[in-house]
């Protein structure tokens, strides 16, 4: 459920028509929903509650704005972060530094350092190499840095390829046969404090059973670390619940994903995590484009619209669909194929794709757009970097400017030795 709906034949972000944000910013332009984002937020945190003990931590990755951060702070949201940068909006946005999860197969010495100076909640560590670096770190500061072992469950997520995080050939965690005697080791090695064990299937997951199996088998590893005398106290489950990107497709929902950890987890007596990402951002925002023009082809016309791969670059990357909407729309349909101005084929958003007629100068949107969206954004073909807003009622604000390419130019030098 969203607040992105036709009111009067024209499409509105709860009650901003859209075409006055167009006027205002111009397109192309990302338009979140406040209301959107705090219900999806709300839906899952009220869905876990069914657990015992329960801290989320959301996946900045999937929209890392400051607007969003400071919206999901309030409603008790932690961070799940990879990157130096992520850890800092996190904390510029207010989020406790306790409820902040560091992941990722390449954190650098530097990044270690700050996250132990601010006091951040765990380390989700993706080898014994990196906790051994840890530990060494923490120590020489005189800190215990807390921290989970990442394992790679081996598990199929069935979701597409380059969003698959869990099978053996992957880069993320540990070989599950060798968790136990690695999580041994870095349990006995001073400067760490090991609490647990963390894991991430993949993204946009469709069934809930990969999920199942994968915890199960975690489940496992976990009592065989026990068995071996050592703790386990939290058990981080990861992200990866998947959102319908076309109308009418069925996804498992929020209290339907708990009722299954419930289960499997039971006799487990930790505290459960979760990283959502996707699921709490994706239905809060539309990429809002305009219809350059619409060109003749050999087929079906070329509906060509100024966002491109650039602004969302999903379709490029993952052969991601995602619904495509008239702002004022007539009723009237076509099939068409739609693509952006980028000189590159996979610039290409849908093709023979039956959709609301459009025609010059029309504003449309692409919907579900709110997770891994602005946040993938670049300036290829020197285009500027997409603005955002954010819509709250009848207020709407921009929460991030449009970066022209003058901007960009302005830090770019040419050297003594070319002039
Ligand atoms: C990307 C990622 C997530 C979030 O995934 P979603 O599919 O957006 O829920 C969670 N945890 C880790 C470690 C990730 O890399």
């Amino acid at each position: 459920m969203d607040h992105f709906e036709v009111s009067n034949g024209v499409l509105h972000a709860e009650d901003v028509a859209l075409p006055v944000i167009a006027a205002e910013v111009g397109t192309p332009v990302y338009v979140y929903s406040r209301a959107t984002l705090t219900r999806h937020a709300r839906v899952f945190r009220d869905a876990l509650s069914i657990l015992p003990a329960v801290k989320i931590a959301f996946a900045v990755k999937s929209n890392p704005n400051l607007a969003v951060l400071k919206v999901l702070a309030a409603e008790g949201y932690g961070a799940d972060v990879v990157s130096g940068g992520e850890m800092e909006r996190a904390l510029a946005a207010g989020m406790k530094p306790d409820g902040i999860v560091f992941s990722g197969v390449g954190k650098t010495e530097a990044e270690m350092r700050r996250g132990i100076e601010a006091g951040i909640g765990q380390f989700n560590l993706e080898s014994e190499e990196e906790g051994l670096e840890l530990a060494e770190i923490a120590a020489s500061m005189g800190k215990v840095a807390s921290a989970a072992l990442r394992v790679n469950p081996d598990v199929d997520a069935g979701t597409h390829g380059k969003i698959s995080t869990g099978k053996a050939e992957n880069k993320f965690g540990v070989p599950f046969d060798r968790a136990a005697a690695i999580y041994a080791r870095l349990a006995d090695t001073p400067g760490l404090n090991m609490r647990g064990l963390a894991l991430h299937i993949g993204s946009q997951l469709s069934k809930l059973d990969p999920l199942e199996a994968a915890f199960t088998k975690v489940g496992g590893l976990m009592r065989a670390i026990r068995e071996g005398g050592h703790a386990v106290t939290h058990m981080d489950l990861g992200g990866g619940v998947g959102v319908p990107y076309k109308a009418g497709e069925v996804f498992p929902q929020p209290a339907e994903y708990a009722a299954m950890v419930a289960k499997v987890t039971a006799d487990w007596g930790v505290t459960l995590m979760f990283e959502p990402g996707r699921v709490i951002t994706g239905n809060t925002g539309v990429l809002m484009t305009q219809v350059v023009r619409v060109k003749e082809g050999a087929g079906h016309p070329w509906v060509v619209v100024d966002a491109a791969m650039n602004d969302l670059a999903r379709p490029a990357l993952y052969d991601a669909w995602h619904d495509f909407a008239a702002v004022e729309p007539t009723g009237e349909t076509f099939v068409a194929n739609i693509v952006g101005p980028i000189c590159e084929s996979s610039d290409t958003f849908a093709m023979a794709r039956t959709i609301d007629k459009v025609g010059r100068g029309d504003l449309a949107v692409f919907r579900t757009a709110g997770a891994y969206g602005a946040t993938m954004a670049n300036t290829y073909n020197s285009r500027p970097l997409v603005p955002e807003v954010m819509v709250d009622g009848e207020k709407w604000a921009v929460v991030a400017d449009r970066i022209d390419p003058a901007t960009i130019l302005a830090a770019e030098r040419v050297p003594d030795f070319l002039k």
